[in-house]
């Protein structure tokens, strides 16, 4: 708490629990802001929380109280109704307000007016509904008018009533009452808004009205009880409305937590030219700069701001219009702040020159920012690194190294709007959500681009690779969605002028049409006619400085799967501690080296296979020189051929069809002589192809002869791999480079495969090292990657000198089904209807794939003690699987080489949330699970 008391001074300690309430009926739904604080996200929602923190800080927020999401999910288990007891705690926690605020709700000379605003646990912003002005109805707007001696702000007040209410609790769709305003506004020829005259409002209330009545066949309540009471249950709904609904898929918000309702009483922006409502960050949300940041509207209410209703003023200008508040907005930023200890997203209003917080929470930031802001107030000493590193969210390290626009390159820019989210995009322009997303499923890479975005648009914002608008600022909906989500965003860009209709935007004397390339520079503003090639982005310092920290405090390592010098280099400069994966088999691919790999594939004889070897071994061992020399003394695991080798010859289908065309041409040609002649050759090599391709044919060649299978079969490819592996290790070690050399055999299942195969690799070994064979320490391990070697790793240990659990395989064989076939059917129905609560080739499954793990780690060290252990494939770069690998107590993970840094920082955090790991085999106990220890 702020200042460590309660500050209960505006009206005594009462809450509705201890304000009369009858015995019996005090079920808890309602607590007043004195008695919430800003731990009690669960019970009261961010924003709820938020507000009673700062209101027991003596900050000025108007008073009000907060009905629990406790309540919220009570009415949604109580089939849509309103539990027991709850109108009667909120009617006399409004009573409670009332006495506070001196007013009456529903009086007709001197009324109170409140406002009804969800707010959910985890925030998500324009996600529901909120509505202002409730308690005005024909009668107490006159008493509004009357005492502000202000008739035109009473019945704007009331219109945007209505609106709102008409479209949350009735369901109509804004846009209607946009329209009648519009009409409005030519009637009486008001550009703005605020230029409508008090008769405007009037008739337009009227208006509205009328709609609500036609389309519902109910007039809008006049009760301000009734009001207040289907605003709180359109709250609730709003919880499961279709935008909500994807936020919290997308970012992983548990649906069953439910929104409180904060019912608080209104203080009014749109009073005259001394008030106003605004937004301001307490730093740069997209660069990080500590200076505030954000926009606000003189006469203005609400929502005006955030949806790009006028262009909002930036927020220096309030320095000149109204210095004094602006000096305390800067004051309370500042305080707030220190008391937070991390950037906030602030909603002010200021009445007559008064100052009133609406709204604090940590601010959404571009990850540029955050890592800007984590290493500032570490130096500003609020934050310790164990904090700062702690308080990453590792989704942001995913976009750090998202691509940029290389400096030089020639553009054609065609406008420049605000730079709202940072990173370049390039992809097709798409005008609406709907076909974004089609198209983006379609595997083509769109832009979307709007006038302005609203929360239903939030499936294109997914889809897209960038967004662009032609309205609303930095806090507009689009900037905010966009940063949350790390999709670079151009914002404001007036010079787009946009026609739905033809469905192009112009700017200057460019036309872009949909479909055609469009790319944006979020981290300048500029947009860019055609697509343009990206380039990775730079580490810069302050990630640098957060990830040298992270090193200092992790235990798990990290390395980096790579399989060609390039990625190799790569992986280091991030940061890599090795290669923990090199697939040999990518090397086979590379289009030059092709053909000797069928000669090798399609030779009849030992003899003829060894001659197609021979050809394929000095292209590997300059493979693994690379590998060596990229990672100079740090360890190189080497994964022997894994794929089946139907994988590197055409496919059936098509070889027939090349036959048959041959065919057809021979037969139609009457020529003899060399042409001919070739043709023929030609022929009788596919054929021979197609032969080979069919006696490779495997019914199911997930589960066929691939990896060591295909060795102890046909050993002499794995001797040339080994063999390449000591030739390039002696080379480096001549040229002074050191190399740790692993070979690591694939897809073993019995330990007499590994034991066979690891005879072979040390027999090869001896006879190309010779003399030097001290000087190269390399070791033999195995991956894990079917169950039955996790099951008997005891065994298989003895001849192992490594495990590198392959937990792609390991979560196919575990589960019984290929990734594929899995993603592409079933499994996506699966996590959407919550059989699965994630994809376990994403996130691994601890209480399955996980167990395996734990045994086969516990029972290979218990046999051979200085086992090292890790996992390679995907897990290996997910945060929630690199919590498990620390807990575990694996030695190391490796992933993808853009994915080292998020590991790094991943590790970390495990070591923080987690405490130091256990070291399996050092101290005999029992593996963790049988303890009971749950996935969390
Ligand atoms: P959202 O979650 O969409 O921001 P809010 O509940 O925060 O919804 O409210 C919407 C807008 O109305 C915000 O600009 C907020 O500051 C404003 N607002 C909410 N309650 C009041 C109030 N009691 N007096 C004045 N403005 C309010
Ligand atoms: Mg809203
Ligand atoms: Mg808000």
């Amino acid at each position: 708490m702020i200042d460590g008391k309660a500050n209960t001074s505006r009206g005594g300690t009462a809450g509705a629990g201890e304000s009369g309430i009858p015995a019996g009926a005090g079920a808890g739904w309602v607590k007043s802001f004195e008695q919430g604080n800003a731990g009690m996200k669960a019970e009261l929602g961010g924003k709820g929380a938020n507000l009673a923190e700062m209101t027991n800080a003596g900050l000025p927020v108007p008073p009000g109280f907060t009905i629990t999401t406790e309540a919220c999910r009570a009415y949604y288990a109580c089939g849509g109704m309103l539990p027991d007891g709850l109108m009667a705690e909120t009617e006399s926690a409004l009573r409670e307000l009332e006495r506070k605020q001196g007013k009456t709700f529903g009086d007709a000379a001197n009324p109170l007016l409140v406002s009804v605003r969800s707010g959910s646990v985890t925030s998500m912003p324009g996600m529901m509904d909120t509505i202002l002005n409730v308690g005005l109805n024909d009668e107490t707007v006159r008493g509004v008018a009357a005492a502000s001696g202000n008739e035109r702000f009473a019945y704007d007040c009331y219109r945007r009533l209505v609106q709102m209410f008409g479209n949350v609790v009735f369901g109509i769709e804004p846009i209607r009452f946009e329209k009648l305003l519009h009409e409005l506004k030519r009637e009486t020829g008001s550009e703005h808004d605020r230029d409508v005259p008090a008769e405007g409002w009037k008739r337009l209330v009227d208006r509205y009205k009328a709609l609500i009545t036609g389309e519902c066949g109910k007039p809008f309540p006049q009760s301000a009880s009734e009001q207040l009471r289907l605003a709180v249950e359109a709250v609730f709904r709003s919880w499961n409305n279709q935008r909500a609904k994807v936020y919290r898929k997308v970012n992983r918000i548990p649906d069953e937590q439910g929104t409180a309702v904060n019912v608080q009483a209104m203080v009014f922006g749109n009073k005259g030219d001394d008030c106003g409502t605004g937004v301001v960050f307490t730093r740069n949300p997209s660069t990080g700069e500590k200076t505030l940041f954000g926009e606000y509207l003189t006469n203005a209410q609400g929502e005006d701001v955030v949806a790009g209703v006028r262009t909002p003023l930036p927020i220096a200008e309030l320095a000149r219009q109204m210095p004094d508040v602006y000096a305390s907005l800067q004051r309370t930023a500042e305080r707030l702040e220190r008391h937070y200890r991390d950037m906030q997203d602030i909603e002010f209003t200021v009445e007559h020159g008064k100052l009133y917080l609406l709204q604090t929470r940590g601010g959404k930031r571009s990850a540029q920012a955050a890592m800007k802001i984590s290493v500032d107030l570490v130096e500003e000493g609020l934050l310790t690194r164990e904090e700062a590193i702690a308080r990453i969210e590792i989704g942001h390290l995913d976009q750090l190294l998202h691509p940029a626009i290389p400096e030089g390159e020639r553009l054609d820019v065609v406008a420049t709007g605000l730079p709202a989210s940072p990173g370049a995009a390039t992809g097709i322009a798409v005008f609406d959500a709907d076909t974004a997303e089609a198209w983006a499923r379609a595997g083509r890479r769109v832009i979307l681009v709007r006038a302005e975005t609203t929360p239903e648009d939030i499936h294109g914002v997914l889809a897209a690779e960038g967004v662009l608008t032609s309205r609303g600022g930095m806090t507009s909906h689009a900037a905010v969605v966009a940063r949350g989500m790390g999709k670079p965003c151009v914002c404001g860009c007036e010079e787009a002028r946009i026609d739905l209709d033809a469905r192009e935007f112009r700017a200057g004397d460019a036309v872009i049409r949909e479909g055609e390339a469009v790319s944006i520079d979020g981290s300048s503003g500029r947009v860019i006619r055609g697509e343009v090639q990206l380039r990775a982005a730079d580490m810069s310092a302050e990630l640098a400085k957060l990830l040298e920290w992270a090193d200092g405090i992790r235990t798990l390592r990290v390395a980096a799967n790579a399989d060609n010098p390039a990625d190799a280099a790569k992986a280091r400069e991030f940061g890599a501690e090795g290669i923990g994966l090199c697939r040999t088999e990518h090397m086979f691919l590379a289009p030059d080296r092709l053909p000797a790999v069928r000669e090798m594939i399609l030779a009849e004889t030992k003899r003829e296979r060894e001659a197609a070897l021979a050809k394929l071994l000095p292209m590997q061992r300059s493979d693994f020189e690379g590998m060596f020399r990229a990672m100079d003394g740090l360890p190189v695991t080497i994964r022997l051929l894994d794929p089946p080798l139907h994988e590197f010859l055409p496919n059936a289908d098509e070889l027939r069809q090349r036959i048959a065309e041959l065919s057809a041409e021979n037969a139609a040609a009457a020529d003899v002589g060399a042409a001919a002649n070739d043709r023929r050759e030609s022929l009788r090599e596919l054929e021979a192809m197609l032969r080979k391709v069919r006696s490779l044919h495997e019914a199911n060649p997930m589960l066929g002869q691939r990896g060591c299978r295909l060795g102890v079969l046909f050993p002499e490819i794995y001797d040339m791999q080994a063999e390449a592996v000591f030739l390039a290790a002696l080379t480096c070690l001549r040229e002074g480079v050191a190399v740790v050399p692993e070979v690591m055999v694939p897809l073993v299942g019995h330990v007499n495969e590994l034991r066979f195969l690891r005879e072979r690799i040390e027999r090869t070994a001896e006879r190309v090292l010779g003399g030097e064979a001290d000087r190269c320490r390399f070791k033999v391990g195995t991956m894990i990657e079917v169950p039955r070697a996790a099951l008997t790793a005891g065994q298989i240990a003895e001849c192992a000198d490594f495990f590198s659990f392959g937990t792609n395989d390991l979560t196919q064989m575990t589960y019984g089904c290929s990734r594929d076939d899995a993603e592409g059917k079933f499994l996506t129905h699966y996590v959407d209807h919550k059989l699965l609560p994630h994809n376990p080739f994403q996130t691994l499954d601890r209480e399955g794939v996980g167990r395996l793990i734990e045994w086969a780690l516990h029972q290979g060290k218990a046999a051979r003690r200085e086992l090292k252990t890790g996992v390679c494939g995907e897990h290996g770069g997910d945060p929630q699987s690199i919590f498990f690998c620390h807990a575990a107590g694996l030695d190391y993970v490796s992933c993808s080489p853009y994915r080292i840094p998020l590991a790094r920082i991943a590790a970390a955090q495990a070591r923080l949330a987690l405490g130091t790991a256990p070291r399996p085999g050092e101290a005999e106990r029992e593996p963790a699970w049988t303890a009971g220890r749950d996935a969390s």
